[in-house]
C-alpha cells in the first residue's frame, strides 16, 4: 500500500497526536523522528508524520527542516500533505507556523490552505476565528504562561496575519455547520478575495469532518491534529484505504519509568497523582544550572529501586517556581538543562534495561527520543485523546508514550502502564 498522507509537525508529541488520530480512522500510521538520513522500512504505513522540532526554532530553521520533510514525504509517494501544529497554536505573533506555511504553499505551487487547530475531544475549539480552550479564551488559559510560548492573544486570523506575507480570512461557523457544500462555496469566496489562509470555526468533530471533506482536493491542510479526522474517509471514498482496523499494543517487557519535563497544569496533576503511587524524584533546576550531577544521581537512585514498579522522574513546577527559576537562570538556559537532563538519564536507564517509557512535554519527549537515537514509531492503541503507545521499529524494542503537556486524564500515567500489563 502506497502512502496517502504525508503529515509535518512542529513538535514530536504534536506528531504522534497526529498519528494517533489517523490511526483511530483506521489508517495505519508510522512516525518518524526528523527526515530520515537513510532508507526507512515504512512497512504498510498509509499514513507517515515527519516529526520535527521546529516549534521554538528560529524560523529560517523552522523552514528549511519542514521543506526538506515535504521533499522527503513526496518521495515516498505522499499525494496530500498535513501541517500538524498544537490545538493551542502555541506560536506567538514572531512564531513559525504563518512563514512554514508559506513555503509549504509556494513548494507546492498553491496558494491556499486552511487554519484550524480546534481539538473539540480536548476541549480546544474556534469561533469567530478566536480559539477557546476548555471555554476560557486562548489567551486567559493556562497557555499564556506556557514556558516558551506564552499565548497572550486568542485571534487567530490577527496572529496568522503578523507571522505569514498572505492575507488572512475567516471561514466563518455559519458556513461550515452548514456542511461540505457550503464550506466548498465560502472556501471559493475567499480564494476570489485572494485570501491564502482561511482559519477556520470548528465546535464539533462534525465541524472538523466537514472541513476535512472539504479540503478532499488541497495540497496543503494546516492544523490541529482534530482537523485530520476527515482525511481517512476522503481516501476511503477513492477506493484507496480500506476498512479500519484495530492498532495492536506495543509489545515490549521490562522496568517501566515516566519522565515528566512539562510544567503544564495537566500534568502537574497527572505528577501529584503518580507522586502518591510510585517511588519519584524532582530534577533540581539550581544544582543542575551550578553543574552538579543531577542527572548522574537521578540514574544511581533510580538503579536502585525495585524493578517491578514504575519510576517517576519529573521537573514539573508551577507558574510562581518556573518563572523564579527562569529569572535566575534564564528562560532557554533553564529549559535546555532539564531537557538535556531527560535525554542522558533516558538513555542510560535504557542501556540499563529499561524497556517502557512514558514521556510528558513536547519539549522534553524530542529530547528524550533524540537521545535515545529513536528514527521511527509504529502507533498503537489510545490511552486518553490524543496520546496514544507505539514502539520503536528500531532496536532496542521500545514500548514510548510520548505526552503533549496538556493532555490526559488526572491517572494518566498510571493509566497508561497498567495497558502494558
Ligand atoms: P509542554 O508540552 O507542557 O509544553 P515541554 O516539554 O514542551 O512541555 O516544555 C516545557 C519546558 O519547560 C521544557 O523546555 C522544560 O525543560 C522546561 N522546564 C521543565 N521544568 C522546568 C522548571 N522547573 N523550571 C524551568 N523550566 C522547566
Amino acid at each position: 500500500m502506497a502512502v496517502l498522507l504525508g503529515a509535518i509537525a512542529d513538535d514530536f508529541t504534536g506528531a504522534t497526536d497526529l498519528a494517533n488520530t489517523l490511526v483511530g480512522q483506521g489508517m495505519h500510521a508510522v512516525q518518524v523522528i526528523g527526515v530520515p538520513g537513510s532508507p526507512v522500512d515504512l512497512g504498510d504505513a498509509e499514513a507517515v508524520v515527519v516529526a520535527l522540532k521546529s516549534r521554538t526554532t528560529p524560523v529560517a530553521n523552522a523552514v528549511a527542516d519542514s521543506l526538506a520533510a515535504l521533499a522527503w514525504l513526496r518521495e515516498q509517494g505522499a499525494e496530500q500533505i498535513f501541517f500538524k501544529y498544537c490545538s493551542t497554536f502555541d506560536s506567538t505573533a514572531e512564531g513559525n507556523i504563518g512563514p512554514v506555511a508559506d513555503a509549504l504553499l509556494d513548494a507546492l505551487d498553491d496558494d491556499f490552505a486552511l487554519v484550524c487547530p480546534a481539538f473539540p475531544a480536548n476541549d480546544r475549539s474556534v469561533y469567530m476565528g478566536h480559539l477557546f480552550v476548555g471555554g476560557l479564551l486562548l489567551e486567559e488559559s493556562s497557555m499564556k504562561d506556557h514556558p516558551l510560548t506564552p499565548m497572550r492573544d486568542s485571534q487567530l486570523v490577527r496572529l496568522m496575519s503578523a507571522q505569514s506575507k498572505k492575507r488572512v480570512g475567516l471561514l466563518p461557523y455559519p458556513a461550515v455547520s452548514a456542511g461540505v457544500e457550503a464550506t466548498h462555496v465560502a472556501i471559493a469566496g475567499l480564494r476570489d478575495e485572494g485570501v491564502g489562509y482561511g482559519i477556520a470555526d470548528a465546535l464539533t468533530d462534525e465541524d472538523l469532518l466537514t472541513l476535512g471533506a472539504a479540503a478532499a482536493d488541497h495540497r496543503l491542510i494546516t492544523g490541529g491534529s482534530g482537523l485530520a479526522l476527515g482525511l481517512p474517509g476522503n481516501f476511503r471514498r477513492r477506493g484507496l484505504l480500506g476498512e479500519p482496523r484495530p492498532a495492536d499494543l506495543p509489545d515490549a517487557s521490562g522496568p517501566a519509568l515516566v519522565l515528566a519535563g512539562s510544567c503544564s497544569q495537566a500534568t502537574r496533576g497527572q505528577v501529584a497523582y503518580a507522586r502518591e503511587h510510585w517511588p519519584n524524584l524532582k530534577l533540581d533546576v539550581d544544582r543542575l544550572a551550578a553543574g552538579e550531577p543531577v542527572a548522574a544521581e537521578a540514574i544511581a537512585w533510580a538503579r536502585t529501586q525495585a524493578p517491578a514498579t514504575p519510576l517517576l522522574v519529573y521537573a514539573s513546577a508551577d507558574p510562581e517556581e518556573v518563572a523564579a527559576t527562569q529569572a535566575r537562570h534564564g528562560r532557554d538556559r533553564a529549559g535546555l538543562l532539564v531537557e538535556e537532563a531527560f535525554g542522558t538519564i533516558a538513555q542510560q536507564l535504557v542501556e540499563a534495561g529499561w524497556r517502557r517509557l512514558v514521556v510528558a512535554g513536547g519539549e522534553t519527549s524530542g529530547a528524550v527520543v533524540s537521545a535515545l537515537g529513536v528514527r521511527a514509531l509504529r502507533i498503537g492503541p489510545e490511552i486518553d485523546p490524543g496520546v496514544p503507545w507505539t514502539e520503536t521499529l528500531d532496536d532496542p524494542h521500545l514500548a514510548l508514550a510520548l505526552k503533549s503537556g496538556n493532555f490526559g486524564a488526572r491517572d494518566f500515567f498510571v493509566k497508561a502502564l497498567g495497558m502494558l500489563d
